[in-house]
């Protein structure tokens, strides 16, 4: 039993072989995936996923780095996609400022307006925060964003700021990253959030896990990230399975 809370079935690497991959994640140990949106096109192609495949649930929005192609018609039109079935937050949406693709002031205005999106629809947000920490969590504060449910998804920050987040109410979401070798950072980050406020995540395709680091990553992967929290936190890989899968289950409202 796994969920794996954060993946891009929708992404062109799986163009090819979307149909096969959906019968590899039917054969392993991964029941939900949350298949999220970067733009408009991708998060189409989440809510054809969701409709098309019983394991697949859907995020919309648009990522930081998509925020320069971003306005108030097409605002209007994730509004109509997040109403759609089995559609259950807005993501990913935030701040990027390793890359810069689009401008800083660009990306926290969309941040902001996306944010406010998920509130009229009292949906969760799924966050990306990519060196941007502080803004980050300013912006959630002032967006009044933690009267819903908040994500923060392949978190790379501290594990005080993690702690910050948890006091918040936030979600705090594990990628492969903690499988790495001097994933110091990531581990204390494990050691340091209670089991009931983590979840898992591959963000397939990018992101691959141990062993199969630099290959195109797939849902089926996150077993290795949960393998990962139970040997940092002395638990049984199943009970870890078990527990970030209702966890996730509890956070999108998914029955
Ligand atoms: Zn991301
Ligand atoms: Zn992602």
């Amino acid at each position: 039993m796994l969920f794996d809370s954060h993946a891009h079935i929708n992404s062109e690497k799986f163009d090819n072989n979307r149909e096969e991959l959906a019968k590899w994640i039917e054969e392993s140990d991964v029941d939900f995936v949350m298949d999220v949106g970067c733009d408009f096109e991708s998060s189409v192609l989440s809510v054809e996923n969701a409709a098309k495949y019983d394991w697949c649930y859907g995020a919309v929005g648009c990522h930081p780095h998509e925020a320069d192609s971003m306005d108030d018609e097409t605002l209007l039109m994730f509004k109509g996609l997040a109403k759609k079935p089995k559609i259950k937050a807005i993501g990913e949406i935030g701040l990027d400022y390793h890359y810069d693709y689009s401008p800083r002031d660009v990306q926290q205005y969309w941040f902001r307006r996306q944010i406010g999106l998920a509130l009229e629809l009292g949906m969760p947000i799924i966050i990306h925060d990519r060196e941007a920490n502080n803004d980050t969590i300013q912006i959630l504060k002032q967006e009044g964003a933690f009267d819903t449910k908040v994500l923060l998804h392949c978190y790379s920050g501290s594990a005080e700021l993690a702690k910050e987040y948890v006091r918040l109410g936030a979600t705090i979401s594990i990628a492969g990253p903690v499988t790495f070798k001097n994933a110091r950072r990531a581990v204390e980050v494990v050691e340091t959030v209670p089991i009931e406020n983590l979840l898992v995540e591959t963000d397939s395709p990018y992101l691959a896990p141990e062993p199969y680091r630099g290959k195109i990553n797939m849902p089926m992967y996150v077993k290795r990230t949960a393998m990962k929290i139970a040997e940092i936190k002395g638990m049984d890989y199943e009970e870890v399975a078990k527990i970030t899968c209702d966890n996730a289950k509890r956070f999108f409202d998914i029955e």
